[in-house]
């Protein structure tokens, strides 16, 4: 590859001191066919050559072979011309588009000569309306017809305050025409993707109303628009006949794309609690961003762009620090968002090496920027669902035992119940108490005591695992929801807690506790609060019989159970 590459060179190196570049044979079919090699350039540093005078003699000469694989110049005030020689050996006449890649060029002219051998003129280019183009595409297509047994030469004009890349290349309507197909196939899957997950995270907001994605949909939004914009996608379907708002739109969509991003990252990597020094940085960077997004469209374009580009490289550090500190200090969400960045800078890395040649110019290299920036949507859509996750469970976690609380109990006790209920399976629930502990308290503190609580809350959690659903009822009390889980079985785990309950070493001291048993089997209970009654109850037997044991609620037979209930509604007196 590598020496192929240098043969290249050196063959080019050779022709380039003959005169003109290499005439292009061009055949019926013509496939796609880049025109890099083939062209001559002339950099016309005042920009104000005409087309007559590049054809005087005097600088048709200076219009030299262009001898390098690309013909990109950045940021430049000069205007490029360039030439290149079609011939057709063939009988038949050839229709041929030749291509333009890269459609932000401001003025683009190219000139053609007609059979009567005088020459026609198309000026077009993004500073001017759409309209001004042959065909409306959103890359700068020129169609021409080459005679039979024909040589001709065409000319074009580069000028633009963006960055000039020549990026030309021939092709026959048939070579094209599935190569368009495809591309606005992949650019329609694209966007659609960007659409997507636009549309999904707002049904998400209205659901769930944290602002966090206000400003997620903001980044997408934006994000795809400056795509939209920089593959002429924007100012062919939003903005034809504006084309001066069209490229101040660029650089608005940078910044703004910038803001959305930043503010996300905060809210994300909660950055004020977390990072807060690297959030003052961020700040910092969002007051001097939003003003000068809104002066833009009044600043020179050139001026503004290198502005925002160094402003972009800012704000990825800033994000990455960020994301980095609030990742060590224990953040879930910040986990997606690292890795959504990290993919996003390398496809930047591979796009600036593929830029200066250290990686082939290839599909992969030219689109890995774009299709990363889609990826790291996904990513951040995921740290949003981590974040939500995040915070509900803070909603749910009892601070002490780090068990649910009473309030994500109260939720989900009818719900297992109905469920039991309805598919015909067992659930069992244990009530559980620490005996004496009012006496730990008064002898110990209540630190100790809360200590015994963190300490028994530990215990509890490691023996139920999903979907064994345990929380801390209240003061010292712990109900613990078994689903699918008949009473004996349900006996046993309760005898298991209590024993390893009793050998628990709580700084020096030693504690009980005494538990009551109850299950939901064959339709012995309507409702949940029944059976809630009866694990309490079996509890309060416990204690009775002189705590540190496990007391079960023996199921009473169906019937006796309803007959149980009318009794009560019937006598009021009892
Ligand atoms: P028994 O249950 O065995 O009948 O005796 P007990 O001493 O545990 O009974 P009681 O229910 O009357 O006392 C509960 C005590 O638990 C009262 C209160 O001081 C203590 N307590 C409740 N919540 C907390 C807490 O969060 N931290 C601490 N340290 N103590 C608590
Ligand atoms: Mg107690
Ligand atoms: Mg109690």
């Amino acid at each position: 590859m590598k020496l192929a590459r240098l043969l290249f060179g050196v063959l080019v190196f050779w022709f380039a001191g003959s005169a003109s570049a290499a005439v292009l044979e061009v055949v019926p079919g013509q496939p796609i066919t880049s025109l890099t090699s083939h062209l001559s350039l002339l950099e016309d540093n005042g920009g104000e050559l005409t087309f007559s005078q590049i054809q005087s003699p005097e600088h048709a000469d200076q219009l030299r072979p262009w001898t390098q694989p690309s013909a990109n110049f950045g940021y430049s005030r000069s205007a490029y011309w360039v030439a290149f020689t079609l011939r057709n050996p063939s009988d038949r006449s050839l229709a041929l588009l030749i291509k333009q890649d890269y459609p932000l060029i401001d003025y683009l002219d190219f000139w053609e000569q007609g059979d009567g051998g005088n020459w026609q003129h198309i000026a077009t280019g993004d500073r001017r309306p759409f309209a001004s183009r042959p065909l409306a595409l959103r890359d700068f297509i020129f169609p021409l017809t080459l005679p039979p047994h024909s040589q001709r030469t065409y000319y074009l004009r580069f000028a633009s305050q963006g960055a000039i890349n020549i990026g030309l290349s021939v092709s026959s309507e048939s070579a094209y025409l599935p190569h368009l197909e495809m591309e606005q196939l992949l650019l329609g899957i694209y966007y659609g993707g960007f659409l997507v997950l636009v549309i999904y995270n707002l049904f998400l907001f209205l659901a769930v109303r944290d602002r966090a994605y206000i400003f997620y949909m903001g980044y997408v939004l934006s994000y795809g628009l400056y795509f939209g914009a920089l593959n002429g996608v924007s100012f062919q379907l939003v903005l034809p006949r504006q084309p001066w708002i069209a490229n101040e739109f660029l650089v608005v969509l940078l910044g703004v794309t910038l803001i959305f991003g930043i503010q996300f990252g905060r809210e994300i990597c909660a950055g004020r609690q977390l990072a807060p020094r690297t959030d003052k940085f961020a700040r910092l960077l969002l007051f001097t961003m939003i003003p000068l997004t809104f002066a833009a469209p009044f600043f020179s374009y050139r001026l503004m762009i290198t502005t925002f580009t160094i402003f972009a490289l800012m704000s990825c550090v800033v994000l990455m620090v960020m994301g980095a500190i609030s990742l060590m200090r224990g953040s879930i969400s910040a986990r997606y968002f690292m890795v959504g960045w990290i993919t996003l800078l390398s496809s930047v890395i591979v796009y600036v090496f593929k830029t200066f040649g250290l990686l082939p110019h290839n599909g992969f290299t030219h689109n890995a920027f774009q299709v990363a920036a889609l990826i790291e949507m996904v990513l951040l859509s995921l740290a949003l669902g981590a974040r939500v996750n995040e915070i509900r469970k803070r909603g749910y976690t009892d601070e002490l035992s780090l068990l649910y609380n009473r309030r994500f109990f109260d939720e989900q006790f009818p719900r297992e119940f109905h469920f039991a209920s309805r598919s015909g399976t067992a659930l069992s629930l244990l009530m559980l108490d620490l005996d004496h502990f009012k006496a730990i308290n008064d002898r110990f503190g209540h630190r100790r005591g809360d200590l015994a609580i963190r300490t028994i809350g530990q215990l509890i959690g490691k023996y139920s695992r999903k979907p064994v659903l345990a929380c801390r009822y209240g003061g010292e009390e712990f109900a613990i929801l078994l689903p699918r889980t008949s009473t004996s079985e349900a006996t046993v785990v309760a005898e298991r807690l209590v024993k390893k309950v009793a050998e628990l070493d709580i700084n020096g001291s030693s504690l009980t506790i005494s538990i009551g048993v109850a299950s939901f089997e064959q339709d012995n209970f309507d409702a949940p609060v029944q059976l809630l009654e009866a694990a309490d109850r079996a509890l309060y037997c416990a204690k009775q019989d002189g705590r540190n044991r496990v007391f079960v609620r023996s199921n009473p037979p169906l019937r006796s159970a309803r007959i149980e209930g009318l009794v009560g509604v019937h006598s009021p007196v009892e």
